[in-house]
């Protein structure tokens, strides 16, 4: 038996109950204690460090811990879709799931040699979304048994098959360990913008499907408000939007807002939205894990042959929960007191983004776009510097545009996208081929704009020739009528492709 012996915070240590009788906790192990779900991440002889993902108040030295005997896992099932759960996974509007029942269609027949990412059995989710119910990793075998069509529990045993290693029972619900990323066959190039309907993103910077990005801005610059636009309006199938550490009542309207507002095919936008929630007055530990939930169920959808995409505002607050949580286990901190394995854990988040082949043959991917917010908007601290080594896209929210009401406040001269090259031929085919042209065009004239704007202060108007102010004169139209755009406006919040091309054009001739 395991028992507390200190806490701080969220931060217990534990060790046996008695002298030399060994503790048996593996790293990464979850554990219980007093109700409360935690997980190991240290051990030492004779004591392990374990955080707890709930308020500490009511534990006391001496509680007996309980080992679970597994990593930290969520459980993927049916009816997860237009919910709402916090960092551990636990469905922030009561229940568990457990008593639902979910019309199932199953497609495997007894005979049949099932592996790992095949498809056995499929429950209409929502109108848009079919939740397909695959075979776990490591599994492969013939099915002995299979059940018939009908209304079953997430938990309930559909199929059997013969292994290897004996006879397994499988369900529609499947449990993964969110610190583990799914696998995959092969991971692809990304070659396909995620479709925002903001043109200074899809013109200009655009994101790939499968690709990362980051939206670093100082207060109030519009973080929240750009990640609610993509949310609403990409034409990814599945958005994961993951509230981390910001205020609470920004969810509620994520809720409120989704629940009203339809997609193109008319459907709430609720019935495509998972979110996650571990807003700035709940726990840090939950806070540090909501990200990998997040993630996690984005590559189970992903490994349904969905896209998928990931929001996360705002990964500087999980990047406090990080640094809490280190300094409460008493870590050699680095740069600003964050712990030296920053880097290493935003690479590790990063990563798990891609347009891939999936193990059963279908192709589907996750985007993350995280949104990062340096405190006085001062790009060059730790987060957004690390962050910007893994991402491929770079959204600047700039404060003084922000001032002038310039949204989204995003700055022509400090961001950049390295997807453009890998997107042009897709632009080129279901565009135009001249979109690139045009691009490059807007950028040099916006470029032009800020040095000649330099020129005038040092040298004054007289200075410049009719054709630079002509560069300026279009350089203004272009900020005016082209990059700025009003979300609040019902018609201005989102701009097809092809009329964002037709501007463009109507801009450069
Ligand atoms: P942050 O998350 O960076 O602190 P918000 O996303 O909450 O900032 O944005 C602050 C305010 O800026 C919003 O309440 C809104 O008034 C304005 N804003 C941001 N983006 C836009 C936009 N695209 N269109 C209109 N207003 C915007
Ligand atoms: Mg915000």
């Amino acid at each position: 038996m395991n028992v507390i012996q200190s806490i701080n915070g969220p931060v217990l240590t534990v060790c046996a109950a008695r002298r030399g009788h060994t503790q048996g906790f593996a790293m990464a192990e979850m554990i219980r204690v007093g109700g409360l779900l935690g997980e190991v991440v240290s051990l030492r002889p004779g004591e392990a460090t374990v955080q707890i993902y709930e308020n500490t108040a009511g534990l006391k030295i001496g509680m007996t811990v309980e080992k679970l005997g597994m990593p930290m896992s969520i459980t993927l099932r049916p009816g997860l879709i237009g919910g709402i759960f916090d960092g551990i996974f636990r469905d922030l509007r009561g229940g568990d799931g457990a008593e639902a029942e979910f019309s199932t269609v199953v497609t495997a027949s007894v005979g049949d040699f099932l592996e790992a990412g095949d498809v056995f059995a499929l429950v209409e989710e929502t109108p848009a979304i079919t939740y397909q119910a695959t075979v776990p990793s490591g599994v492969k075998g013939k099915v002995v048994q299979a059940a018939q069509n009908g209304a079953y529990t997430a938990f309930f045993k559909i199929i059997r098959l013969e292994t290897d290693k004996g006879e397994v029972e499988l369900s529609l619900s499947q449990k993964w360990a969110i610190r583990v990323p799914r696998p995959v066959r092969r991971r692809l190039s990304a070659s396909v913008p995620l479709i925002t309907g903001q043109r200074v993103i899809d013109s200009l910077f655009p994101v790939a499907k499968g690709g990362t990005c980051a939206i670093p801005g100082g207060f109030g610059t519009g973080k929240t408000m750009t990640q609610h636009q993509i949310a609403k309006h990409c034409d990814a199938d599945i958005i994961i939007y993951i509230g981390c550490g910001e205020r609470g009542n920004e969810m509620t309207e994520v809720l409120e807002d989704f629940a009203k507002l339809r997609d193109k095919k008319g459907l709430p936008l609720s019935s495509r939205t998972v979110l996650i929630a571990n807003t700035s007055d709940m726990p840090v530990a939950a806070r540090e894990a909501g990200i990998y939930t997040g993630i996690t169920l984005a590559e189970c959808y992903r490994d349904m042959g969905y896209h998928v995409a990931v929001m996360a505002d705002s990964t500087s607050r999980w990047a406090e929960a990080l640094r809490e949580l280190s300094s409460r286990l008493e870590e050699i901190p680095a740069e600003e007191g964050y712990p030296a394995y920053l880097a290493t854990r935003l690479s590790a988040f990063y990563s798990r983004a891609g347009y891939v082949e999936n193990l059963n043959g279908t192709n589907g991917s996750v985007t993350i776009i995280g949104a990062v917010s340096p405190q006085g908007g001062d790009f060059a601290e730790p987060v957004t510097l690390h962050t910007k080594r893994f991402t491929g896209c770079f959204w600047a929210l700039d404060r003084q545009l922000a001032y002038a009401r310039h949204f989204p406040a995003i700055n022509p001269l400090q961001s950049y996208s390295n997807f453009t090259t890998s997107l042009d031929a897709w632009y080129a085919k279901n565009v135009d081929t001249r979109f690139a042209e045009y691009r490059e065009k807007i950028l040099a004239t916006l470029i032009e704009e800020s040095v000649l704007l330099e020129t005038i202060k040092i040298t004054g108007e007289e200075a410049l020739s009719p054709a630079d102010h002509e560069t300026l004169a279009l350089a203004k139209k272009i900020r005016k009528t082209f990059t700025a755009q009003n979300a609040y406006d019902p018609t201005d919040t989102y701009t097809p492709l092809p009329i964002q091309f037709e501007m463009m054009k109507s801009l450069c001739s």
